[in-house]
């Protein structure tokens, strides 16, 4: 991934489109990690992660899931992609 994409990645991770569907996922999961059943307290505990990029920036309900930090770190590094949200 280079810088300008990096920056536009960003970018949508402050739209309208993203905070709605980082909201419905939360709510979908239940609070909870959908790894490891953690349960987060606030937001800022649960992680939103692509399941997949096919509808990158017009992502459906199935297309996200919630994870806590730790699952999020760990599902990234076993893909490799360290960079993506
Ligand atoms: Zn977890
Ligand atoms: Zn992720």
């Amino acid at each position: 991934m280079n810088a300008e994409k990096t920056t536009d990645y960003e970018i949508y991770l402050h739209s309208d489109h993203w905070q709605r569907m980082k909201k419905r996922t939360i709510f979908l999961d239940k609070y909870k990690c959908r790894a490891c059943g953690t349960a987060g307290t606030c937001v800022s505990d649960l992680h939103t992660h692509h399941i997949n990029y096919d509808n990158f920036g017009k992502e459906k309900a199935e297309d996200l899931c919630i994870l806590c930090a730790s699952c999020h770190v760990s599902e990234h590094e076993a893909k490799e992609l360290v960079n993506i949200l």
